[in-house]
């Protein structure tokens, strides 16, 4: 009976916990006893071909939560009781207009985050700047990709994660992994990996850690946290030395070369050995495998730029690419492998503190002019530039913000020295919070409104080619629930600015977001919804209806800069922010699982995905945890000058000696950022997540 009267639908959705962006189908089987959900791949996928991992196969579990938060919450007494929207709603109005008239515009901040929608991210930007009128916005991403993002913009003039799209990896002679963990991070990445291998490609990784992705590497180097400078120092003298440059491309396409050879001549490659904990012979082998390809790859991420050099680091691995003139032509490029679901996307539409949509800035009158056209403001009326991420906490502990406003994002996990900010969201008079569970950071909020999944929420997202790619929502939100773009509307209408924002669908935005991009680098004005439909997917740049957008950037070899040439520059290597000592005398690095997401605040609630991986641990090379008379399995006590707690070893030889590995997925007493450094770099303001002092010794028992 039960069979005869079940339906069954199939939904396209596309998996929301990494740049791969992998497009699945939701099966509901429906019946009047039982709902069920199970998940199959899109064998039509143009990037992936129907691959999905262990994430994607669970990513609708947490969307169906049975503890999705359904109405809004209210503090009062000290707890969060549930209320209406339209009492919710009125609060918010008394307490961002009270805040206002007594501490300026400026003293309201908001919070974005890399997973949300291009549309999102491109409202979450307009919602500060004109709903609010304050110039203190920032995001999550500003500790994700903001250093290749930098460096990129540096070097070439523009940022696209990948500058040719993925499909161009296998036909690589050499490929370079530089901090990135694929296999775990970008699992449906791997075969474009193992197909440049069949196909003869060397394949590079420099990692501490011997990472599943390392364990394919022809050659792993075991750099020593804050050792890539020096590293890509050496590799770039055996370059010079031995006639690897491309002098023609050099000469034609770049400049600052001539600095970088000057200053090469400094360069000693034991000194390289030495700083960067890569023996000399790995340096040179490196140098010739990279250097005698006719084409090559280099890939960074989080492990290079997660850094107070990150921009630096990065910009040393472009001078490779540059030198050797290998980007441009079919089977070389340069990748920065973004992380966040929309992490590509959510950095250019303007939720960073110094930019405007269409990768505009925010300090040059021509884009604030361009963009204030189209939000029908004057430029006047737009605010300037903010400060990054952490330091918005900074300047809430110092009293100059005063309320707070969070998108989808949970920074009482993810922010480096997790106890200063939450030090710093306690001085707050008051916090929103939007987000789907009553997450680490909702459980601090006056106010938590409850906002929308993957599965219901509508819009464009842009993978790590620069692919922009189309979501449509394909199931009801629970209770009272909200999209984030309808939240932010009503936001904006109880403060009087309805007008702006008065959407009938995330179309709607995209329409006004692609004509707010025209003329700026990164140009969505010729895609459409039914363009991304149609195509399977649409790059930017692309500034016409009628044309495609460009996969391959850089064909002609003109960089994105006014003069068209690319910049290289010199790198020297510095020592770390904080070096070890007698009394802290090992590197922390922190990273991702498999298993897990981000701050874990969606996968800790999926019970096969957390079960893989169920609480937090420290990675430590069994001879050092020998030395420190610690046994695999047994609690150890972890100590920076920041915090401290306990947590239990797990002995590898994957990993350097010198240093330990703390995944990054836990809140509370074990959440791995109560001991990071927020030492930040200079020019992408990106916190020094991949390297700080600590020590470590055995729990003792009383
Ligand atoms: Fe694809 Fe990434 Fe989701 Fe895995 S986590 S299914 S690789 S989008």
């Amino acid at each position: 009976q039960e069979q005869k009267l079940t339906v069954e639908r199939r939904e396209k959705t596309q998996c929301p916990y990494c740049s791969m962006q992998c497009t699945m189908y939701l099966h509901k089987k429906h019946s009047p006893y039982s709902s069920r959900y199970q998940v199959s791949p899109n064998r039509e996928d143009p990037v992936v071909q129907g691959r999905l991992c262990v994430k994607g196969m669970q990513a609708h579990v947490h969307a169906l939560d049975r503890n999705r938060l359904k109405s809004p919450l209210l503090r009062r007494n000290g707890k969060l009781e549930p209320v209406s929207w339209e009492e919710a709603m009125d609060w918010f109005r008394r307490k961002v207009t009270d805040t206002q008239r007594q501490a300026g515009r400026d003293a309201v901040a908001v919070y974005g985050g890399g997973s949300l929608t291009n549309e999102e991210a491109y409202l979450l930007g307009k919602f500060a700047r004109i709903g609010l009128g304050t110039c203190y916005i920032d995001y999550n991403g500003r500790f994700c990709m903001s250093s290749a993002a930098t460096a990129a913009n540096q070097a070439f003039g523009v940022d696209r994660g990948m500058t040719a799209p993925l499909s161009d990896i296998p036909r690589a002679g050499c490929i370079i992994v530089a901090g990135a963990n694929i296999a775990e991070c970008q699992p449906t990445m791997m075969p474009y990996l193992r197909r440049a291998k069949a196909n003869g490609a060397v394949l590079i990784v420099i990692d501490p850690r011997k990472t599943p992705t390392a364990k394919l590497a022809d050659i792993h180097l075991a750099v020593r946290p804050g050792g890539d400078v020096a590293l890509v120092n050496g590799i770039l003298k055996v370059i010079v030395e031995e006639g690897y440059t491309d002098e023609a491309f050099l000469r034609n396409h770049t400049t600052g070369g001539e600095a970088l050879m000057d200053y090469l001549q400094s360069v000693s490659i034991g000194e390289a050995a030495r700083e960067s904990g890569v023996p000399a012979e790995e340096i040179i082998r490196t140098a010739r495998a990279y250097g005698e390809a006719e084409t090559g790859w280099v890939l960074t991420a989080r492990g290079v730029e997660q850094h107070a050099t990150g921009v630096q680091n990065v910009r040393n691995f472009i001078n490779l690419i540059l030198l050797t003139g290998k980007i441009g032509g079919v089977g070389s490029g340069y990748g920065a492998v973004t992380g966040q679901g929309n992490g590509q996307g959510g950095r250019e539409h303007g939720q960073k503190a110094d930019q405007l949509p269409g990768y505009r800035r925010i300090d040059e009158p021509e884009h604030r002019r361009a963009v204030a056209e189209v939000w029908g403001v004057k430029e006047s009326d737009l605010p300037g530039s903010g400060v990054s991420a952490f330091e918005m906490f900074s300047l809430a502990l110092e009293r100059a913000i005063r309320g707070m406003v969070i998108l989808s994002s949970n920074p009482l996990v993810s922010s480096p020295d997790v106890g200063f900010v939450e030090k710093a969201l306690k001085q707050l008079d008051f916090l929103v919070v939007i987000d789907l569970f009553l997450s680490e950071t909702a459980e601090m909020a006056d106010l938590v409104l409850p906002g929308s999944s993957y599965l219901e929420d509508e819009g464009t997202m842009t993978n790590l080619e620069g692919r922009v790619t189309l979501r449509r929502a394909v199931k009801k939100l629970p209770g009272t629930a909200k999209p984030d773009w309808v939240i932010l509307g009503e936001m904006a209408r109880v403060l009087g600015k309805g007008k702006y924002f008065s959407y009938s669908s995330p179309e709607k935005i995209f329409d006004e977001l692609r004509c707010a991009s025209r003329g700026g680098i990164a140009d969505y004005s010729g895609i459409s919804y039914g363009r991304i439909e149609e195509e399977g997917g649409v790059f930017w740049p692309c500034s016409r209806k009628d044309t495609p957008g460009e996969a391959r950037l850089f064909t002609d070899r003109r960089f994105f800069h006014s003069d068209g040439r690319a910049r290289l520059t010199p790198v020297p290597h510095v020592s770390l922010p904080e070096p070890t000592n007698d009394e802290y005398p090992l590197v922390l690095t922190t990273g991702r699982l498999m298993p897990h997401y981000l701050s874990g605040a969606q996968t800790r609630r999926t019970p096969d995905l957390n079960g893989k991986a169920p609480e937090p641990f420290l990675y430590m090379h069994p001879d050092r945890a020998k030395r420190c008379g610690l046994e695999n399995g047994q609690e150890a006590h972890i100590v920076s000058r920041r915090g401290e707690m306990v947590l239990r070893v797990k002995l590898t030889s994957g990993i350097r000696e010198d240093t330990v590995f703390g995944p990054m997925h836990w809140g509370g007493e074990q959440c791995i950022n109560r001991l990071t450094l927020p030492e930040l770099d200079p020019d992408s303001r990106m916190p020094s997540f991949k390297a700080c002092a600590v020590r470590v010794t055995p729990v003792k028992v009383k």
